[in-house]
């Protein structure tokens, strides 16, 4: 998982370009008659002098992440069961570790996809770096959970050491 999440090893990350004062070019959706559509480019053709940021609908800015503990007992697993009665709360376990991950975007987000806050940004989003950002991520994760249920099945499955995966339907 990339992404600005409050861990141990992701606090040391960076927003490089993403804030850098004097970039002008505004992101937008819709392409000016005569110009040819912007395509994303991947970070290994990104022109010369273009920052991935000018591609990006800022998605470190859209949620925020943090460590819990891994869950072992019947209680704990309710635990996680209620984060995710919330709205936007998700779960993911990434490389053995436990994450609340809610999907909400920072208030200062810019239409523009640039920071409104930029120089008064948090430390975390200072220290924040595009070399290992989300920007090409897929999003896959060891274990994702985005509903109440599927915790419980996969407790009952830990819990009972039974298989994670739900019997085939019948008929
Ligand atoms: S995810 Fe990466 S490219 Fe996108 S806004 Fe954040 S730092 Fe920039
Ligand atoms: S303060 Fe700025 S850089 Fe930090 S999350 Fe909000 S919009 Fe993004």
């Amino acid at each position: 998982m990339s992404g600005k999440t409050l861990s141990k090893n992701i606090l040391s990350k960076n927003i490089l370009s993403k804030n850098t004062p004097g970039k002008k070019t505004p992101l937008t959706n819709a392409v000016p008659a005569g110009k040819p559509a912007r395509t994303k480019p991947s970070r290994a053709t990104l022109p010369e002098g273009e920052y991935l940021c000018m591609y990006c609908p800022g998605k470190c800015c859209r949620y925020f992440a943090l460590p819990i503990d891994t869950p072992e007992t019947r209680r704990e697993f309710d635990s996680v069961r209620w984060f995710l009665l919330h709205e936007r709360a998700t779960v993911f376990v990434d490389d053995g570790a436990w994450y609340l991950l809610v999907h909400t975007k920072c208030k200062h987000l810019r239409e523009d996809n640039r920071c409104g806050i930029y120089e008064n940004r948090p430390a975390i989003c200072r220290e924040y770096t595009t070399a290992k950002c989300e920007y090409e991520d897929l999003w896959v994760y060891d274990q994702y959970f985005e509903l109440p249920e599927q915790v419980e099945e996969y407790r009952e499955a830990v819990l009972n050491n039974a298989c994670v995966r739900s019997p085939f339907p019948e008929g």
